[in-house]
């Protein structure tokens, strides 16, 4: 976009990673994040050497939901050490500058700091870097689908009509720049009572697998809305990590192990 000042170079690999996975969302609070972090150890969790990048600089929820705080140090020639937690290596915003610094950015410095947290860091050897994205389909994430050799992308949508309206959007936009869409995940799917025990289908149910379907897109599973996902994310230990033997950290795993 002519909009766009300071250019990413153009597609170039990251040294040292194999995958590059960008996830992604119509909307904000379906929970991108809270999927990207548990997806991301998922893959850990299967042996791979794994990185996540919290590229929501408006909204960079990466270091409170992996329990990383902290600056990182700059190791050579501007290059910087990620951060690691649970076995992954982490870069965000937040642990670069105050949040409110990066609210008030413009497009041309969101590019170039998500460039930066990308292609100035000691990833090292990777098998799989998993990018948060901010959400929506602006300029910042179609820059970084044009600008990143990403091999594909994961879209997370509730069931709710509006969010498969944007998710939808979003898999159009990852179609138009030729990135191959490699699931759809519905999250909030559904909510088992723990009182009751009763499934309460909060925001509708199935509507991101009867749309996954018809846009000709794997449909990768579904997450229910728990207490326990909420609770786990809030302290910084992933359920995923706290407790592997639970239904929805097997259902991540599925998810992950279909990507
Ligand atoms: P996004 O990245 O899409 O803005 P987040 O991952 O930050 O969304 O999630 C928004 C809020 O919803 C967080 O408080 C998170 O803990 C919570 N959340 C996300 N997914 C679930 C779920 N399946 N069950 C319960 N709470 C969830």
């Amino acid at each position: 976009s002519p909009k766009m000042g300071a250019p990413m170079p153009a597609k170039q690999e990251v040294p040292g990673v194999k995958h590059i996975v960008a996830v992604a969302s119509g909307k904000g609070g379906v929970g991108k994040s809270t999927t990207s972090a548990n997806i991301a150890l998922a893959l850990s969790a299967m042996g791979l050497k794994v990185g996540l990048l919290d590229a929501d600089i408006y909204g960079p929820s990466i270091p409170k939901l992996m329990g990383a705080s902290g600056q990182p140090e700059v190791v050579e020639n501007r290059i910087m050490k990620p951060l690691e937690a649970h076995g992954i290596k982490l870069m965000s915003i937040g642990f670069l500058v105050e949040e409110t610094t990066a609210m008030i950015w413009r497009g041309p410095m969101v590019v170039s700091a998500l460039n930066q947290m990308l292609r100035e860091v000691a990833w090292g050897d990777l098998d799989v870097l998993i990018v948060d994205l901010p959400p929506g389909t602006g300029d910042v994430q179609l820059t970084m689908a044009q600008k990143v050799p990403l091999t594909g992308a994961l879209i997370v949508s509730t069931p709710q009509d509006l969010a498969l309206l944007d998710a939808r959007r979003g898999i159009a936009m990852f179609e138009k720049v030729a990135i191959p869409v490699l699931g759809v995940v519905e999250n909030m799917s559904h909510f088992i009572c723990p009182d009751c025990g009763g499934q309460h289908d909060i925001f509708g149910h199935g509507g991101a697998k009867a749309e996954a379907e018809k846009m000709k897109v794997p449909f990768l599973g579904e997450i229910p809305l728990t207490m326990e996902i909420r609770q786990q994310s809030d302290t910084g230990t992933p359920i995923t990590v706290s407790n592997p033997q639970s239904a929805v950290s097997k259902a991540y795993g599925l998810i992950a192990a279909g990507l």
